[in-house]
């Protein structure tokens, strides 16, 4: 469907709103022009929250989208985690998201189809590698109190919380794959196609990189393979499913005769103890590393407009950052952004030093308009998310909104940009 009545020149205003869908992200932005209607992006649509806040952000968004007859010209999804895509799983919100109808959907390099069956190169076996992991984030997820036998009530609820986030969504995957009339899955300075979209406004593809151009992108998950997460995933469906298949994985050692464990020696129930916290550390240390290999395959997008600079760079942390802040006028162009849309809900290591050393914007003197950051963000079971340090940095050197402090029954705040 096209956006009739077609805007030319640059916008006057960009405006952006953000969502509270509680732990997760969801963004619109709209570019506004002095004649024909407004152009409009969509950043991420999912939530991680036991009170899913999905189905009603999605009928405000409907209704945002009123004047341009509920189409957007573009979806961005930064990366696959739950909580930046499961609106497009959620049964009462994904009939509505697939109507947006827009011509081009975004997603990062490692969701490229073709590369999680065919791809014999180092690219391909990161994508395979994140798949499988993803399958033993499930095992996790699904239980995790056989999957860390031995760990506080506390640490097992966080630890599958953390692995929930990364298990597959195939519902919202399959309407993604669905979704608009052209997909494009982006490395780190590639061709966006949003400029066609957006008049007046470059877009910029700042990560994440592919394997190729660097691998710190694998190196939280560089310890694995795809044997190694396989050989975890069966090893504790080995564990946690005595005799049987568990998870799909076959058992150890299938044949083997199993006793009690009250029946077991002291020394031997001991041992089994002191077994069974080393693999709790081990599943917690897993299910951390995939966490982060995902966030660092988020699409990192600099828009410029006018002399305004917007980044949004999803939950990309210091690895998938590091390759672009190298590359030629990187640095200079991210000095000055005007709005920055904090990455990760206000985890320190997604907004790393080098890069919020770089901000200009920041601390504006009397008088001038401070440097915007939109946190969305909620209280959770992450003791360090948001953290402390940032969002005090953040509060005292910018104009913070944080997306859970908007007040009562408020669903959305709009940041406008004037050109
Ligand atoms: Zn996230």
């Amino acid at each position: 469907m096209s956006n009739g009545n077609g805007p030319t020149g640059t916008p006057t205003r960009v405006e952006v709103k953000m969502y509270d869908v509680g732990f997760g992200d969801c963004f619109l932005l709209s570019f506004v022009y002095a004649s024909g209607n407004p152009r409009r992006v969509l950043i991420d649509c999912g939530s991680r929250n036991a009170e899913n806040k999905i189905p009603p952000v999605v009928d405000q968004l409907m209704t945002d989208l009123a004047d341009t007859e509920g189409h957007v010209d573009a979806v961005v999804i930064t990366h696959r985690h739950l909580d930046h895509l499961s609106g497009f799983g959620d049964p009462q919100a994904a009939p509505k998201l697939a109507t947006l109808s827009p011509q081009l959907v975004l997603q990062p390099w490692t969701e490229d189809p073709n590369l999680a069956h065919d791809a014999q190169d180092e690219n391909g076996e990161h994508v395979q590698t994140l798949e499988a992991a993803q399958q033993y984030a499930q095992t996790v997820a699904a239980d995790a109190k056989a999957a860390l036998p031995t760990a506080s009530a506390a640490d097992q609820q966080m630890v599958a919380y953390l692995a929930s986030l990364g298990i597959k969504n195939p519902a919202a995957v399959t309407l993604l794959s669905d979704l608009g009339d052209e997909r494009k899955y982006l490395s780190f300075n590639q061709e966006s196609g949003l400029g066609a979209l957006l008049p007046g406004v470059t877009v910029t593809v700042l990560g994440p990189p592919t394997l190729t151009e660097s691998s710190d992108i694998k190196s939280e998950s560089s310890t694995n393979s795809t044997q190694f997460w396989q050989l975890q995933r069966g090893l504790m469906s080995a564990f946690t499913a005595p005799g049987g298949t568990g998870a799909g994985a076959d058992p150890l050692f299938p044949n083997a005769k199993t006793e009690p464990l009250d029946d077991a020696s002291p020394c031997l129930r001991w041992a089994i103890q002191n077994l069974n916290g080393i693999q709790d550390d081990n599943v917690e240390r897993f299910v951390q590393c995939l966490d982060t290999a995902m966030n660092n395959t988020s699409l990192i997008l600099l828009f410029e407009v006018g002399d305004k600079v917007l980044l949004f760079p999803g939950d990309a942390q210091w690895e998938n950052w590091h390759y672009g802040l190298q590359q030629d006028g990187v640095k200079d162009r991210l000095a000055n952004v005007d709005l920055y849309k904090v990455g990760h809900h206000g985890s320190c290591n997604a907004t790393p030093m080098d890069l919020w050393n770089l901000f200009q914007r920041r601390n504006a003197a009397a008088g001038a308009p401070k440097m915007t950051t939109l946190l969305p963000t909620a209280l959770g079971p992450f003791k360090t998310v948001p953290k402390d340090s940032l969002v005090t940095a953040l509060t005292k050197e910018t104009d913070m909104i944080r997306s859970d402090q908007l007040g009562d029954g408020v669903l959305s705040y709009t940041a406008v940009v004037n050109i």
